[in-house]
């Protein structure tokens, strides 16, 4: 787009103007973010209108991504950079004395996901609009997205996150476009000219009303759309009055239940509820999603025979696999399809990604409780069950056990999984671990029986967002060292390792990241209070708060450095600042006392003289998108220390190794394919393998009580748990305060090997401490890690989508 200084300054004065009838003088800075955002989106109108049309004339194949959640972050900034606009912007702003960086705090961040899952969509989005794939959205438009967290005396708060309250400049809502979606009733079969006909009576109607969201491509003119559905009572004229009988205060009652399907995000990161409500949030969406596409498609004038030759849904995770048994209600019940050609579209046209191998993750449903809200839905599964156990029985005929185990209804309960794989063409993994995995334990019998359905796409971030936006300068010494080519296709990026042992570009190297860590140290003094030291190595481990991620194995490698230090003052290591963010899922009782013995051992740590600011420890609240872009150009060392095997892929540590941050971690998930990609040199390893982890659980033989008692350093650290030690004046901690934690490691025989693998990462930390000696040689390690970080450009993990998953 292109655009002069002058031209800005003057729509961005009238927009201010017929926002709110202000001049730039009077308006306050909330008014001028409006402003800018509102403008943006009037640049952007004409692109988003010309892509719609664009698809719909030339009747394109279109993707549409069903995810439950899609952590966006803010959209000021990356908007302005996809646009081709964000210096002239600047600028612009500059004349008119405002600092485009203070407009972008007062943007929210859209947080309408937990963690990894949520963001891989949204990174999704941007690649797909960026490579002009004609790729949609569908998800909820959460009135609060994901608590923000607040630490109080060292305990993590929850605080609601009231992320509309002045607006979402971005949305746009399209009332027209809105869907019924049926809940509860009866249903009842017919016949009617010799065919059946089904009867859905006395349902609750719920209003579905979609918000639009320009997802805008990077400098090629394409605008996609991201569609949030909310929740709402349907006209007053409609069911609204009777339902409530004509009382006032009961039909507000009404409104509020109605709403309550859209209001809030669950907090859970890979643990799954069972809640009622939960179930209609996923219907809610999956259904209005799926009309919305169907009525679309209509209008274009084509056969639904050929509906799967232009519409691909992919199911992010099981959250949207109604999908599934939606489409098969459309296509039967509405469309009076046979149910074996309904059944051959629905599977070409549905594709699925699996997430985890926790089996506290794997969604399944009560069948009262389904048959109840979704009578009809739950029909359609008996259905699909029971044909599917026909093949099976064909296939393993006699073998009950097989069936029994591999049946979608199994022990009073649907299985999300079993139902995702069996309806859709393609089901894949999210790194080459986690697709073995699932290949050669989870799903085998599943693998056996359709070898064709599975397969791996690693996951992978946008390059646009983690480089180009969150390291301005960084990516400006990457284009000014090999030309700015690789922004369009970000593999160039390994033109840089040619520049890894240059003198020069090294100095420009730690350049960067040492003024990035400065501005930092400057955060965390004006918001923490505590002073570090920029030259300290900055190590950071930042992702929700979970066992199998083990941040108690990071501040167990802490508490037994601070031992080392306390014993010997001139101990001889380079002065580390360790970083976490986290936050724990409100229910979680394990993350939360890991939050707080964090800390507790970092007040501890940070107020004892002795140390000498050899160690600090600082824990970052509410970790989110736009706190990822402010941390992790500042990390030297990336803790990615899961459990072996319970880590699908991480995407965190991707985004660490393109920022020049040297990993450390176990061979899980994309870690492996880092290490592949930079070699073993350039990576630091430790612990137990996948194997190794998933044979101890099949067949015992470990025991945390031996290694403890042969341990000396770990009996200290447990002891210090024990004694309450750690008490001090902001972080109240008495003497069976982490008794949670140590009954776990010792008593429970330490379900994640924190214990086992203690040992390793200790000396792991020390190789770190010792490369990190050698200046030159890190550098050099750092610029290995960028240049071959495009690899994991979510672009390339979409275009393998788009060519063998989604034939687009
Ligand atoms: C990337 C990202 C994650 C995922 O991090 P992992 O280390 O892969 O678990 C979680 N939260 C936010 C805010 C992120 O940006």
């Amino acid at each position: 787009m292109h655009l002069d200084k002058d031209t800005i300054i003057k729509d961005f004065k009238r927009k201010l103007m017929v926002m709110y009838a202000e001049d730039v003088k009077e308006a306050s800075i909330m008014h001028k973010y409006y402003a800018l955002g509102g403008l943006i989106k009037e640049y952007c109108s004409k692109n988003w209108l010309r892509t719609n049309k664009l698809y719909s004339e030339n009747k394109v194949k279109q993707v549409y991504y069903f995810s439950m959640e899609f952590l966006m972050g803010k959209l000021l900034i990356s908007n302005l950079i996809s646009l081709g606009i964000k210096e002239v912007c600047e600028d612009a702003l500059k004349e008119l004395d405002i600092d485009l960086r203070e407009l972008e705090d007062v943007e929210k961040d859209a947080g309408l996901g937990n963690g990894g899952l949520g963001r891989l969509a949204a990174g999704f989005l941007d690649s797909m609009a960026s490579l002009k794939i004609p790729g949609n959205g569908n998800g909820i438009r959460y009135k609060y997205g994901l608590f923000e967290q607040k630490i109080v005396d060292g305990r993590q708060v929850e605080v609601p996150d009231r992320w509309l309250k002045e607006g979402y400049v971005w949305e746009t809502r399209k009332h027209d476009k809105a869907f019924i979606v049926r809940f509860g009733g009866d249903v009842r079969v017919t016949q009617e000219d010799g065919r059946f006909k089904i009867i859905h009576e006395n349902y609750e109607p719920i209003l579905a009303v979609p918000y639009d969201v320009p997802i805008i491509g990077y400098n090629n003119d394409t605008v996609n759309t991201l569609r949030l559905w909310s929740a709402e009572a349907v006209d007053k004229d409609f069911d609204f009055v009777s339902f409530s009988n004509g009382n006032y205060v009961k039909a507000v009652e009404y409104k509020y239940s109605v709403e309550a399907i859209s209001q809030v995000l669950y907090p859970d990161d890979s643990n799954e509820k069972g809640k009622l409500l939960r179930l209609k949030q996923e219907y809610f969406f999956v259904s209005a999603g799926v009309q919305s596409i169907v009525r679309k498609y209509k209008k274009l004038g084509l056969s639904m025979e050929k509906f799967n030759e232009y519409i691909a849904i992919h199911i992010n995770d099981t959250h949207p696999a109604l999908a599934i048994p939606e489409l098969m209600r459309i296509l039967v019940d509405e469309e009076n399809m046979p149910w074996e050609k309904a059944w051959d579209i629905t599977i070409k046209t549905i594709s699925f990604t699996n997430h985890t191998i926790l089996s506290e993750a794997m969604e399944k449903w009560k069948l009262e409780m389904f048959k109840k809200l979704l009578p009809r839905i739950y029909m359609i599964i008996e259905e699909i069950n029971r044909r599917f156990c026909g093949e099976l029985f064909d296939r393993y005929e006699g073998d009950w056990n097989k069936i029994n185990k591999m049946s979608i209804i199994q022990d009073g309960y649907i299985r999300m999984a079993y139902l995702s794989i069996v309806g859709s063409h393609s089901v894949n993994g999210v790194a080459e671990l986690h697709t073995e995995i699932l290949k050669n334990v989870v799903f085998k019998e599943f693998n056996d029986f359709y070898t064709h359905k599975f397969n791996n796409k690693t996951n992978g971030i946008t390059h646009r967002r983690w480089l180009l936006k969150a390291n301005p300068h960084l990516a400006k010494l990457i284009s000014n060292t090999i030309g700015n080519n690789w922004i369009r296709e970000p593999n160039k990026l390994i033109k840089l390792k040619r520049y890894s042992k240059d003198r020069v570009f090294q100095e420009k190297l730690l350049n960067i990241k040492q003024s990035n860590k400065i501005e930092l140290s400057n955060f965390v003094k004006q918001n923490y209070g505590i002073s570090i030291d920029p030259n300290s190595i900055f190590d950071v481990q930042a992702k929700r708060l979970h066992e199998y991620k083990r941040q108690l194995l990071n501040v167990f490698n802490i508490m037994n450095l601070y031992n080392r230090v306390i014993e010997n003052p001139n101990l001889d290591i380079v002065p580390r600042t360790f970083f976490f963010g986290a936050k724990a899922s409100p229910g979680y009782y394990m993350a939360k006392e890991i939050i707080k013995l964090i800390n507790a051992v970092g007040n501890r740590i940070n107020n004892d003289k002795r140390v000498k600011d050899k160690i600090k420890v600082v824990f970052l609240e509410n970790y989110r998108v736009s706190l990822a872009e402010k941390l992790i150009p500042c990390a030297n060392v990336s803790e990615q220390i899961s459990t072996a095997s319970k880590e699908a892929s991480g995407t965190g540590n991707m985004k660490f190794m393109m920022n020049g941050a040297v990993t450390i971690a176990t061979l899980d998930g994309a870690n492996i394919e880092i290490k592949e990609a930079v070699g073993e040199e350039n990576i630091v390893l430790f612990g137990l393998r996948a194997e190794e982890v998933i044979n101890y659980y099949k067949n015992g033989g470990y025991s945390s009580i031996d290694i403890y008692e042969k341990d000396k350093r770990l009996k200290n650290i447990i002891q210090t748990l024990k004694d309450g030690f750690l008490d001090s004046s902001n972080v109240s901690v008495s003497t069976n305060e982490f008794d949670g934690i140590t009954n776990k490691l010792l008593h429970n025989n330490d379900e994640f090997f924190v214990l086992k693998d203690f040992d390793a990462y200790v000396r792991a930390q020390s190789k770190i401490d010792m490369l990190y000696k050698n200046q030159s040689k890190w550098q050099e390690m750092s610029a290995v890690n960028i240049a071959c970080s495009g690899r994991f450009s979510s672009d390339n993990t979409i275009k393998e989508y788009a060519k063998n998953v989604w034939g687009v």
